[in-house]
């Protein structure tokens, strides 16, 4: 028997889980048009699976309206491709949903092009364990760490080059059966869609050599964990780059130190929307390479925002370099919803005219309270409850959200704290690791 191709469309949801329903691909014409219906409350289902509490119960319809320029298909050996579509979630009418976690972000992205002129370039970079590595002591980076996993990286960034993610980087990273996977940095909403194929084609070649790639923010408590690092930069609306400034302090460009100003204002409570699990504050610990607080570091891999290095010998183009890190964020998080996260934040600074941050050399903790205080600089939330009454009660995450997103969320992630009550962290760790 001919086997058909079939698709899925799926939206990513509070949970950044890929969730919704599949059909035959000579439908896909039709479902472009008129795309397929689904239950809001199918947004409530937790990362664990069930659903505790929803806004909406049984009642409501929405549409999950694919984009086409998101298909990826992946095909390995002769089987027939797996097939997948990125959808925003619309009324019937046509309008936008307002709990939609990527129509959110596109409305982000549209009000910094508006308001501030300035258009955002961005690479998700991400860690994740793979089971299928043979486990070896001392693989870190290691040239042997790679044979370790038989054809995992050829087929992986062949499957991502297919798919136009544009891979940069795959390496062994530090912790057991740990690798880092990086792509080039794409414009507006382009990035998040390539962070959301990116983990589910990482998942998807795992699954077809036999083991799963995981990409929880903690693998065992007590060790370094799985980040999702963000790479930014900014450019005018003639597309020229906008973060570098020879003539300032840290050669940071005013309208982009405002936009980091808005970030590191804002950190204490996004963090909610970008590391949003339980365990992501056990990832982010002192001496972890994670970030504790809203610093700018310059070159500083435990800072909330990183400067990054910029070579400086001949032909080096520092305008090109330059980029920022956001680094308090993992992959438990919708890509859409941290880079809105991100976007909102960054343009309030833009909007307040904050003063730009002086980057700090060394640790916070080191600074004085008083220092501290006078930098702007908090530790962040030690806890996603922590975490979430902070951004309840933003009042910009307030209005950047609007009710019916904030509500949703909250809900959703205090759905997924009651399914967690009462579990050991290490019960806890292991209900993450199974769920991404
Ligand atoms: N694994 C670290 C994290 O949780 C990051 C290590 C690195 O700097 O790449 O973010
Ligand atoms: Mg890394």
């Amino acid at each position: 028997m001919k086997q058909a191709d079939f698709v899925m469309i799926c939206v990513n949801d509070y949970g950044g889980q890929m969730r919704g329903k599949g059909f035959p691909a000579w439908e896909l014409g039709t479902r472009l048009h008129i795309g397929m219906g689904i239950a809001p409350t199918s947004m409530m289902i937790t990362t664990f699976g069930d659903i505790i509490d929803t806004p909406w119960g049984p009642r409501g319809e929405l549409l999950m309206m694919p984009d086409p320029e998101t298909e990826v298909s992946i095909t390995l050996d002769d089987r027939p491709p797996e097939r997948f579509v990125i959808a925003d979630l619309i009324h019937l009418d046509g309008t936008p949903w307002a709990g939609c976690p990527r129509s959110w972000a596109r409305r982000a992205l549209e009000a910094l092009e508006q308001e501030a002129g300035v258009v955002l370039k961005s690479a998700f970079e991400h860690e994740f364990h793979y089971s299928g590595a043979e486990q070896r002591l001392g693989d870190a980076y290691l040239l042997d760490g790679m044979r370790v996993c038989g054809d995992f990286p050829t087929a992986l960034l062949q499957a991502l080059a297919e798919s136009g993610i544009e891979p940069e980087s795959f390496m062994p990273e530090y912790g057991p059966q740990q690798f880092e996977v990086t792509c080039k940095p794409a414009l507006g909403l382009a990035s998040a869609d390539r962070a959301v194929k990116l983990r589910e084609i990482v998942r998807s070649i795992a699954r077809h050599y036999g083991h799963k790639a995981t990409f929880s923010p903690v693998m065992v408590n007590g060790a370094v964990g799985n980040g999702t690092h963000i790479h930014f930069s900014l450019q005018d609306t003639g597309h020229n780059p906008i973060s570098y400034d020879a003539t300032r302090p840290d050669a940071i460009g005013e309208k982009a130190g405002q936009f980091l100003a808005g970030v590191l204002r804002d950190m204490p409570a996004i963090v909610a929307l970008t590391a949003p699990s339980v365990v992501s504050y056990e990832r982010m610990k002192p001496d972890r390479w994670s970030p504790t607080y809203s610093n700018l570091g310059d070159k500083d891999r435990e800072a909330g925002l990183r400067l990054c290095p910029i070579a400086t010998f001949p032909g080096c183009d520092p305008e090109a370099q330059c980029n920022f890190e956001y680094r308090a964020c993992d992959a438990a998080a919708s890509p859409y919803l941290a880079l809105g996260a991100l976007v909102w934040a960054g343009l309030g600074g833009i909007r307040d005219k904050l003063l730009v941050p002086r980057a700090t050399t060394d640790d916070p903790e080191k600074l004085s309270k008083g220092e501290r205080a006078q930098r702007g600089i908090v530790r962040l939330p030690q806890s996603l409850p922590e975490a979430l009454d902070n951004l309840s009660s933003s009042e910009r995450a307030k209005s950047w959200m609007g009710e019916t997103l904030m509500e949703a969320y909250l809900v959703h992630k205090r759905s997924e704290l009651k399914v967690l009550e009462g579990l050991s962290p290490d019960e806890q760790v292991d209900r993450y690791t199974q769920a991404y």
